[in-house]
């Protein structure tokens, strides 16, 4: 395919720079934190259409109904049948920022685009993902290149962990058989891989009475909360977690209860994740915690012999997901990557990307960096040597060079 491919193109195709830069800066003016991201499809659907892309191509889904969060709109799509042919390849990134970047007015300084204010982030995580891809297609329709057919895909609601592409109306992808996400650091970064997480919440039920007059009636959901951590702590089931050659992590990020002294605590609500490449030992960390829970909970009691009780409740917030060393999206990425003077490394990646649903539910994904630099801090930028690089590799993916 790649051979029949290159001789239909007398010469590799090269993006207009400039017009992807202008884009990228456009994108990073409007505000589109998640649940919000109504303005950046609206913004890309014009751009598509003022390109001449019939609005019949492009469709937003119900994704933003589904998602536990709601949401102003779903994740955008748009199919463009090929011109050549081939399997369908599809390009993605997010259209959400986090909260920080609300506000950002981006500036262009030397090779970097930085926010003006130093008190936000930029949102270049993952605008300049949606730069890429939406540059991408521009340049295909502007220059009239030779392409396979194509799906792009922007997701709303990845901040809040995979929202929006969990929710995908799938069906409306039109099957490929590659994908690329763009969405990351720099441009020789491919991740074929990353790890599955799990949230739950615990709420630790004691029995309330008076701290001074009657302790001895009361059960502190706090010393149940306490005993319990501390268990997972001496067994070695948080931080980094290391169980005959298994791995994995686990986190209490809140904690939350209590509101007197001379209260017996009757109620603390713990949130905590685990995380594991292996879904088995992943749910083995969860036993764990659920377990010493249980243990502190029964283990506490009053002078009746009451004890206190907890209630888990969780969810699986992204599968993990491995590609093939052969897999033909990461093959491809590679060979584009160095077609344009770049080393390429793979990463197996410890957070979840929208590419682990995508894995999971429909087609391999391969992401890849488009120069963001320290997303989700007010340090954010982007590097500008890197996007370009990436414009120039998403146009040959797309285009079906490689
Ligand atoms: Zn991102």
């Amino acid at each position: 395919m790649a051979k029949r491919s290159k001789q239909k193109h007398i010469s590799t195709p090269e993006p207009d720079l400039w017009r992807a830069e202008s884009l990228l800066l456009k994108l990073l003016k409007i505000a589109g934190p998640s649940c919000h991201e109504a303005e950046v499809a609206h913004f890309v659907t014009g751009e598509l259409c003022r390109a001449g892309v019939p609005a019949s191509a492009i469709e937003t889904d119900q994704a933003h109904r589904r998602s536990r969060c709601r949401g102003d709109v779903g994740n955008l799509i748009c199919r463009l049948p090929g011109t050549i042919r081939g399997p369908r390849r599809l390009f993605m990134a997010h259209m959400d920022t986090v909260p920080l970047c609300v506000g950002a007015r981006p500036i262009k300084k030397g090779d970097y685009i930085v926010p003006a204010d130093k008190h936000t982030a930029l949102g270049a995580d993952d605008r300049a993902g949606v730069a890429v891809v939406l540059s991408t297609v521009l340049e295909i329709i502007r220059q009239k290149l030779p392409h396979p057919p194509l799906t792009l895909f922007f997701s709303v609601q990845e901040e809040l962990g995979l929202l929006g592409t969990n929710s995908a109306k799938f069906s409306a992808l039109g099957k490929p058989r590659l994908a690329f996400n763009f969405d990351g650091g720099p441009c020789e970064q491919i991740t074929m891989g990353a790890t599955g997480g799990y949230r739950m919440t615990a709420d630790v039920h004691g029995i309330a009475s008076h701290a001074g007059c009657h302790p001895e009636r009361g059960v502190s959901a706090i010393t149940i909360a306490s005993l319990a951590i501390a268990q997972l702590h001496h067994d070695g089931w948080l931080g980094n977690i290391s169980k005959r050659s298994k791995t994995g992590t686990a986190n209490v990020g809140v904690i939350s209860g209590g509101d007197a002294t001379n209260v017996v605590t009757p109620l603390v609500q713990i949130r905590t994740e685990a995380r594991s490449h292996d879904p088995a030992f992943r749910k083995q960390i969860v036993a764990a915690i659920e377990k010493a829970f249980q243990d502190a909970a029964t283990s506490v009691k009053n002078e009746d012999g009451r004890c206190g009780s907890v209630e888990f409740e969780g969810h699986l917030d992204y599968e993990s997901f491995l590609l093939a060393d052969d897999d033909p999206s990461l093959l491809a990425c590679e060979a584009a990557v160095r077609d344009v003077g770049i080393t390429p490394k793979r990463k197996i990646s410890d957070g979840g990307l929208d590419a682990n649903w995508m894995s999971v539910r429909l087609v391999p994904t391969v992401t890849m960096g488009a120069g963001q630099i320290e997303p989700h801090t007010v340090n954010e930028r982007v590097d500008l040597r890197e996007f370009r690089q990436v414009c120039r590799v998403a146009l040959r993916l797309a285009t079906g060079q490689h």
